[in-house]
């Protein structure tokens, strides 16, 4: 296997640092303010892709079964997650159905079905798929954007202003949410980024000579994949992201 030298410019204070090889469990710290410059979790990817498919699972089930149930003065009403997006859009919220549908369900599921996508034939034929950059690109792009945390948290404080009206049933699909939320967090917890692009694609940095920060060197810091570039050429040669790099 041919052998890279690492570089990687700290995010905090711009210095170039040389990432050794790190054994699994192993960190390395920028020397100058110790912000971490990379790690190496042990079985990380391995890790995260159970975790997808337990999310995947998870998510699943949360969109077959009810996910709350209101009971009052002998009416009782069940809804489903989907019939939850449904109803802020037939109750003129359009712009806010559009919004939890998106960050709630079909981004989490995007990223969870890339990251399949390109793990399980990573780790267990060994071999690469079409498209593995673009798609590790897109997950992490789309990290940020998911929020099944703080969609949930907002459900049981509305909750708590319904209880005081009607009986509130969490539903099977409820409690499997709670599942996916718990297994996407922890999944992205045990994906460490410079572990998941150094076993997609390794790649040689450029030798940054002398210089002791990127600024110096010309270099920029792919915010992605951690990859050096020259910086006039503004587009990483490793995941090909454009603009802005620093
Ligand atoms: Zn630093
Ligand atoms: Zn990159």
């Amino acid at each position: 296997m041919e052998m890279f030298v690492e570089y990687t410019a700290c995010h905090d204070c711009d210095l170039i640092a040389r990432i050794p090889s790190l054994k699994a469990g192993e960190k390395a710290y920028c020397p100058r303010c110790r912000h971490l410059l990379a790690a190496s979790v042990k079985n990380g990817l391995e890790q995260a892709l159970a975790l997808a498919f337990t999310a995947l699972f998870c998510m699943v089930l949360a969109n077959l079964f009810p996910f709350i149930a209101f009971a009052s003065k002998g009416r009782e009403q069940v809804m489903t997650l989907i019939q939850s997006v449904v109803s802020l859009y037939r109750h003129n919220n359009e712009i806010l159905a559009l919004l939890v549908l998106a960050f709630i369900i079909l981004i989490p599921t995007a990223i969870i079905i890339a990251l399949i996508t390109i793990l399980y034939p990573l780790l267990t034929q060994r071999r690469k798929i079409p498209y593995a950059r673009r798609l590790g690109r897109m997950i992490f792009t789309l990290q940020s954007w998911c929020m099944p945390e703080v969609f949930l948290i907002g459900v049981l404080a509305s909750l708590i202003k319904v209880a005081s009206m009607a009986t509130v049933v969490l539903g099977l699909s409820f409690w499997a949410y709670v599942g996916f939320s718990i297994a996407f967090t922890v999944m992205f917890a045990r994906l460490n980024r410079h572990q998941f692009w150094n076993t997609l694609a390794p790649l040689q940095d450029p030798d940054p000579g002398a210089a002791t920060t990127a600024k110096a060197a010309h270099l920029a810091s792919c915010h992605i994949c951690g990859h050096l570039t020259h910086a006039e050429k503004r587009r990483c040669k490793r995941c090909h992201r454009c603009q802005p790099m620093y």
